[in-house]
């Protein structure tokens, strides 16, 4: 064998290999299904000395795999041991049995049936093309469901359906596996990161970020603490859904704040980091995002809070303001730590709270 030909047969099961263990252990149940049947198909076509698999590999990646994954790709997000989950599996196993323990001559007979017997299946065409429509699944999911794991998904199934091509040599079967294997792992990756510092209904970093970009922290900086006002009540009134909605307005909002990195701190709580500024120059721009806030309109539909329902109220749509206090604070001399500066914004803010709200107090 080759040392051009080893790395692939080497590198595809170990780098499909690793990044099922991390589907497994960052729960992507999807993924797990995907990368266990690429793991599979990378073991066979690897052969590690099988003059059986040298011989049945590329055929059983070609027979077993389109369908599977594009099964694998249909599925919804569920629990690893759910049914359809442990069907697929039980396909899977059905698939490496039949590969690597049919008969000599059953073999053939095998071959002409999987997966259409009647179309030429062989060359890999169709094999490549129900591999590439697993691929749009993924990408159609991306688009409603704007998922980064989706799209590495679809990337990953058509560097699959590039292995499963005619004009694929077996070696060359091996290195897109690699290389798909090697891009599950950066997305699970980056997945599990966004999961970690990004907060999933605002897309703003979350507390956590926060904390690690405080510890960083040198020099001046600034620190505004974001409260919407009378939230509870907007709950009560409109339902958590436009509350969710209000709060992604308000995120985004903040999202678009020149000169300033936004956080959402927790609930209905935001920060905004000022680096390198002092109150004097970031107090402007906080006034401004205030009025920005009060100004905008939040839809709702009438009759689905609990006081409407309460009131009696028919579903209608309409749209409502909001508005939000802020506590702004610097680094100085009598505040030197981060968490110091955070306090002295979020007693700003109180202080913002009991003149009124809806306004920005610096200390
Ligand atoms: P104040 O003006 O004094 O800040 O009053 P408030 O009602 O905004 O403050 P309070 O802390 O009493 O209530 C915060 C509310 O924010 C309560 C909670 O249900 C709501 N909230 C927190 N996180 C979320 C969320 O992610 N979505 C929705 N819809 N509501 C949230
Ligand atoms: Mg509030
Ligand atoms: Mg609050």
């Amino acid at each position: 064998m080759s040392a051009n030909y080893f790395w692939p047969t080497l590198a595809a099961p170990l780098l499909n290999g690793i990044a099922l263990l991390l589907a497994l252990g960052f729960r992507r149940n999807r993924a797990f299904m995907i990368l266990a049947i690429m793991t599979c198909a990378a073991l066979g076509l690897a052969g590690f000395g099988s003059a059986l698999l040298a011989e049945r590999g590329i055929e059983a990646f070609r027979m077993f795999a389109p369908c599977l994954l594009l099964a694998a790709a249909v599925m919804p997000e569920r629990r690893l041991l759910a049914k359809r989950n442990l069907l697929l599996l039980g396909l899977l196993a059905l698939a490496i049995v039949l590969t690597l323990s049919a008969p000599a001559h059953v073999w053939p007979g095998l071959r002409d049936a999987f997966p259409l017997g009647w179309l030429p299946w062989r060359s890999g065409s169709v094999a490549a093309g129900i591999v590439f429509a697993a691929a749009l699944v993924c990408v159609l999911r991306w688009a409603v469901l704007r998922s980064p794991m989706e799209a590495a998904l679809a990337l990953m199934l058509l560097f699959v359906a590039i292995a499963l091509l005619p004009m694929t040599r077996k070696a060359g079967a091996s290195e897109f596996l690699a290389i798909s294997g090697a891009l599950a792992i950066a997305a699970i990756l980056f997945a599990s990161y966004r999961m970690a510092f990004v907060d999933g209904l605002a897309g703003l970093p979350n507390r956590r970020a926060l904390d690690e970009e405080l510890a960083r922290l040198s020099g001046n900086f600034a620190l505004a603490m974001v409260d919407v006002d009378h939230f509870k009540k907007f709950n009560d009134q409109h339902g958590h859904a436009a509350g969710d909605r209000a709060l992604k307005a308000v995120a985004d909002q903040l999202r678009t704040t020149r000169g300033a990195n936004a956080y959402r701190y927790g609930g209905e709580e935001f920060c905004l980091l000022f680096t390198g500024l002092r109150v004097a120059q970031a107090s402007d721009t906080c006034e401004d995002l205030r009025q920005r806030i009060a100004a905008m309109r939040v839809p709702i539909r009438v009759g689905v809070g609990r006081k409407d329902a309460q009131a009696g109220k028919r579903k209608d749509s309409g749209a409502v303001k909001i508005t939000v206090s802020i506590g702004l604070a610097e680094r100085a001399d009598d505040l030197r730590v981060p968490s110091e500066v955070l306090k002295a914004a979020d007693k700003a803010l109180y202080a913002a709270k009991a003149k009124g709200r809806n306004r920005v107090i610096s200390r």
